[in-house]
């Protein structure tokens, strides 16, 4: 056998029997977690954040405290887990993804030692404390990572075959393709920002209807789209690919993203390259990566593929996960209507098939590059991850509890995308991933 190709089977197999200590049920931590919490001391998602002093660092979540990471290496607790010393001590985490799988498990791990009730090394500890815990409303998320590239695909079969019914044939909803490959397009990363930032409304060509000529104008029809997304580490060379089966090595974790969409600039310009302006003004993710480890509870099968995909697209396991997904809609300074609950594990391709895909031609993917599931619907009218689908291309409207009607998203709103796992032991979740519309300049 060739000897790399022996040392990778032989590492992947060491990596595979490191246990996953920090996912044990049973934990319980000394810090106090609200009950339907995200974080519980299972998850140990990591982020960036910035306190009230200006200091920029890496942490990682408990209940509604943040753990600086940063701090936790300068005193020593990550000492003998061979990570580079000033790993956590930056302003992203894209060093720490290029550490690997192994080196995230063994970090994890010693978190969720330290953290657990049954550990006393940090625990009342106050003098200790002060210069590691922060509450969530005392520091400020900032995006985690430096994204180097940013692919969207366009994987829910629901939402093609919904998108395909509106602006094609009703008949034909799915391109001859669709079921061959996972359909993908190259976005743009400068313009992806964190929870909470403020979403200008773009302005654009827009073709107004029986038109000849377009116009230019703010667009009238702003959407979200309720997407996932995965963050990778460094892959192989250029010119090398990454096999389905290693995919998963090379995923740090998920978040939750909303890939903003003008749907009347979207129209005008996509024929014949695809998505452009109508897509690259905005795109916001949660600030919290929740690792593959965190969600491996909750793995499931992903639907059943026919006709079965090309070799280098089969898969021989589950590589799905069970996620709960919603949207809501928040009017300003009025309540929030939930509009859409979804999941995950609709998506007709997986991460691995996408990731598998994205590479077969030989192209690299680096350490903090992001990767959009592409709009997840699920089968009923109330699970589809966009305004278009909602509305049905805006024949129809959505009531919202404060009585207010929407077809696409109105200047003042706030959209704010939630996504969890559960089972009858733990709840892990993302967060919120949250934008308010502000009109356009
Ligand atoms: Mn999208």
């Amino acid at each position: 056998m060739d000897k790399l190709i022996y040392l990778t089977q032989h590492l992947r197999i060491k990596i595979y029997n490191m246990q996953i200590t920090a996912n044990n049920p049973n934990r319980k931590s000394w810090i106090e977690v609200p009950k339907n919490s995200d974080f519980p001391i299972q998850n140990i998602p990591f982020g960036v954040f910035i306190t009230k002093d200006d200091i920029i660092t890496i942490g990682s979540r408990i209940g509604n405290q943040v753990i600086d990471l940063g701090a936790l290496q300068q005193l020593g607790y990550f000492k003998d887990l061979k990570l580079a010393e000033d790993v956590f001590l930056q302003d992203t985490l894209n060093d720490f993804i290029s550490h690997g799988r192994k080196r995230w498990r063994r970090v994890r791990n010693r978190i969720a030692d330290l953290f657990d009730s049954q550990n006393i090394t940090l625990q009342n500890k106050p003098e200790l404390l002060e210069k590691i815990l922060f509450h969530i409303d005392d520091i400020e998320m900032l995006l985690p990572v430096n994204i180097g590239d940013y692919t969207d695909f366009y994987s829910s079969i629901e939402h093609a075959t919904n998108v395909g019914k509106m602006f094609r044939d009703p008949d034909k909803a799915l391109l001859p393709n669709w079921k061959h490959i996972p359909v993908g397009y190259h976005g743009r990363s400068s313009s992806i920002v964190v929870s909470g930032t403020k979403i200008r409304r773009p302005k654009g060509q827009i073709l107004p209807k029986g038109a000849q000529e377009p116009i230019f104008a703010p667009t009238r029809l702003l959407d979200f789209e309720l997407e996932t997304a995965f963050i990778t580490t460094d892959g192989y060379r250029l010119g090398e690919s990454i096999p389905i089966e290693e995919a998963e090595e090379h995923i740090f974790g998920m978040v939750l993203m909303n890939d903003w969409s003008a749907r009347d600039i979207q129209k005008w310009e996509y024929v014949p390259l695809g998505p452009f302006l109508g897509k690259n003004f905005a795109t916001t993710i949660s600030p919290w990566i929740v690792t593959l480890d965190a969600l491996e509870p909750f793995r499931v099968a992903s639907p059943e593929q026919n006709p079965m995909p090309l070799h280098y697209l089969q898969k021989s396991k589950n590589h799905s996960f069970d996620i709960h997904l919603q949207v809501g809609i928040k009017p300003n300074n009025s309540i929030e209507t939930i509009v859409s609950n979804t999941n995950f594990k609709y998506m007709y391709w997986t991460m691995n098939q996408q990731l598998a895909h994205h590479t077969v031609n030989g192209c690299n993917v680096r350490s903090g590059d992001l990767f959009g599931s592409g709009t997840i619907s699920g089968p009923t009218e109330d699970s589809y991850g966009s305004m278009l689908e909602l509305s049905w291309g805006g024949t129809k409207t959505i009531k919202l509890k404060d009585g207010e009607e929407r077809k696409f998203i109105e200047n003042k709103d706030t959209v704010i995308i939630r996504g969890h796992c559960k089972n009858e032991h733990i709840r892990i979740g993302f967060g919120e991933c949250s934008g308010k519309v502000i009109k356009a300049n």
